[in-house]
């Protein structure tokens, strides 16, 4: 059997031309055109590729926005001052602090800054709490989260009782990817770095999502025939090959899985597109509600 390929950029590219649609829309019944904030301290060259990556999607779909450099050296307050600026701002609907923060910042204090109306993010402990409580909605799901929720209602007729089996137990992937798949009525196990016979549990699932960094770490035999299987994991591995010296890999051994999965998503191409389709998504969702 040959898995269905899942296509993240696809789906990605549906999301978008969705949030395009409804900002043009916005705008020309007058009102505002939605902003998003994006604030970076310090110099790591992985980060500004990341909020680069951002911005270029915001101007894709029309969303504006507006970029905050603050240099390594701010100091906590700099960088709280800031976002407490942009909570008073009308015309930023969503603010994200591009993590890590430099070393000795305490970051939970800055996501703590952010408000909860335009935390695009979905980082903010009380929106973190209201998904972790049964009946309470929060304002934002953190992006990556809702993008391996999108794909796989794409994919399931439902999630109602199905066996779901999570590997990892993050704050910003594991753990409210769990907490989803409990509120959409799966059977959910939470697996972490003390699991026991990980194969063994790995197997029980008919939904895998795995959010390790562990390359190739979940083998084929350890995929439950038919299984739907989505793998955040994205982990350089050196490669000679390949002229930057490296290439992309999840954390499941994507060619031996795809033979015994129903449904798979490869990396890179899978999850990966999905968490900036989200965060503008939870953008124009943000001005949604401003008016
Ligand atoms: P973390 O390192 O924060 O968490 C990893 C989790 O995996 C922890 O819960 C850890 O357990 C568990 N774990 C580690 N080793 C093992 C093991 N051998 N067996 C079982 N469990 C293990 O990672 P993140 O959640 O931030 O990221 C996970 C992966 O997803 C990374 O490859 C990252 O690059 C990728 N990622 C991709 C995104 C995207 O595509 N947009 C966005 C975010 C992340 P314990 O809690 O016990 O330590």
């Amino acid at each position: 059997m040959t898995a269905k390929i899942i296509d993240g950029k696809a789906a990605a590219a549906e999301v978008r031309a969705d949030v395009a649609a409804g900002v043009e829309a916005r705008v020309k019944a007058g009102k505002s055109r939605p902003g998003l904030a994006t604030v970076l301290v310090g110099e790591n060259p992985a980060s500004q590729v990341y909020v680069h990556m951002k911005q270029k999607a915001c101007a894709e779909v029309g969303i504006e926005s507006f970029g905050h450099v603050l240099p390594e050296t701010a100091t906590q307050e700099e960088v709280e001052d800031l976002v407490r600026k942009l909570n008073e701002d009308p015309q930023v609907n969503g603010i994200l602090v591009q993590l890590p923060l430099p070393k000795g910042m305490d970051e939970e204090k800055v996501l703590n800054a952010i408000s909860i109306e335009k935390d695009v993010d979905g980082f903010h402990p009380l929106n973190i709490g209201r998904l972790a409580q049964k009946g309470r909605t929060p304002q934002f799901v953190p992006c990556t989260p809702d993008g391996v929720m999108y794909l796989l209602k794409k994919n399931l007729p439902t999630l109602e009782g199905v066996e779901a089996v999570v590997l990892g137990r993050s704050n910003i992937v594991g753990m409210p990817v769990a907490l989803l798949l409990v509120e959409a009525n799966a059977t959910v196990t939470i697996c972490h770095s003390r699991t026991k016979n990980l194969p063994e549990v790995v197997r029980k699932a008919d939904v895998l999502v795995a959010a390790v960094g562990r390359a190739e770490m979940v083998k084929g035999d350890w995929i439950k025939p038919g299984a739907v299987v989505i793998d955040v994991g994205t982990n350089r591995v050196d490669d000679a090959t390949k002229k930057r010296g490296y290439r992309l890999v999840g954390d499941v051994a994507f060619d031996e899985a795809k033979e015994v999965a129903g449904a798979i998503t490869p990396v890179p191409g899978g999850v990966g597109p999905m968490t900036i389709a989200m965060l503008l998504r939870n953008t124009l969702r943000s001005a949604e509600m401003a008016g």
